[in-house]
C-alpha cells in the first residue's frame, strides 16, 4: 500500500506512520527526518535546508524532491510506504507524480488526519523525544510515569529545534496556505479519506486502519 499523509505539523503523522511502519511493513519516508539528519550530518543539502527549517519555512522544492526520488528508488519501498510531509505544496504534488511512474508505481490513499489548531499548537510546544529511547512524549498529554520512564532510563526530553513558539506558529501559516490545498488536489483525485485526529493515539490508529481497510 501507498499512502500519503496529510496534515498540519502536530497532527499525529509520524506517531501514526510510526505504528503502520512496526504492524504493517509499510517504510514510513519522512522528509523532515531526512532533511534533520542532513543538518546534523553537516552534509551540503544540510546546510542548504537549515536555514529554511529554522524559520519554519519549506525548504525548496527541488531539494526536497531530489530527496524523495532518491528514497523512494530504494529497494525496501517495493514493499509499500507512506510518506509523511511529503508534498507539501501543490508544485510538490506535481513533481511527486513523474517519481512513482518512473518506479512503476502509483497512490493508493491521501489521508488527512484532522486536528484543530489550539490542540496542534499544545502538541507542539509540548512535544519531546527521549534521548535514550527515542520514544516521542508530550509534556502535556503523556503520563507522568511516561516521561519519569524516560529519565530514569538515563535519557533526556529533547525539543526539536524548530519546536518553539515562533516557529511554530509560522509553521502552521505555511501549512494553510501552502500545504492545505493539497486536500482538494487530492480529492479530486479520488485519494482523499480524513480521519479524525484527535483524541486518544489508539482509536485514532483503529480509526486509521479500518479506513484504510487493514
Ligand atoms: P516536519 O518534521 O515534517 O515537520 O518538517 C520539519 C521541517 O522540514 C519543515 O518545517 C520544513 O522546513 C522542512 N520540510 C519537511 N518536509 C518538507 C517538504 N516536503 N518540503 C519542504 N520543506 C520540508
Amino acid at each position: 500500500m501507498r499512502i500519503v499523509f496529510l496534515g498540519a505539523p502536530g497532527s499525529g503523522k509520524g506517531t501514526q506512520a510510526k505504528r503502520l511502519m512496526d504492524e504493517h511493513g509499510l517504510v514510513q519516508i519522512s522528509t523532515g527526518d531526512l532533511l534533520r539528519a542532513a543538518v546534523a550530518a553537516g552534509t551540503e543539502l544540510g546546510l542548504k535546508a537549515k536555514a529554511a527549517m529554522d524559520a519554519g519555512e519549506l525548504v525548496t522544492d527541488d531539494i526536497v524532491l531530489g530527496i524523495i526520488a532518491e528514497r523512494l528508488a530504494q529497494d525496501d519501498c517495493k514493499a509499500g510506504f507512506i510518506l509523511d510531509g511529503y508534498p507539501r505544496n501543490l508544485q510538490q504534488a506535481e513533481d511527486l507524480q513523474p517519481v512513482l511512474k518512473n518506479i512503476g508505481q502509483s497512490l493508493d490513499a491521501a489521508v488527512l488526519l484532522d486536528v484543530d489548531m489550539d490542540i496542534l499548537m499544545k502538541r507542539l510546544t509540548g512535544r519531546r523525544t527521549c534521548s535514550k529511547t527515542g520514544k516521542l512524549l508530550n509534556v502535556y498529554f503523556s503520563s507522568p510515569e511516561e516521561l519519569k520512564a524516560c529519565t530514569d532510563a538515563g535519557g533526556e526530553l529533547i525539543q526539536r529545534a524548530d519546536d518553539n513558539e515562533e516557529t511554530i506558529a509560522n509553521r502552521l501559516k505555511v501549512y494553510r496556505e501552502q500545504t492545505e490545498p493539497l486536500i482538494d488536489f487530492y480529492r479530486a483525485a479520488g485519494l482523499l479519506k480524513t480521519v479524525a485526529g484527535e483524541g486518544d493515539i489508539d482509536a485514532i490508529y483503529a480509526q486509521l486502519k479500518q479506513t484504510l481497510g487493514l
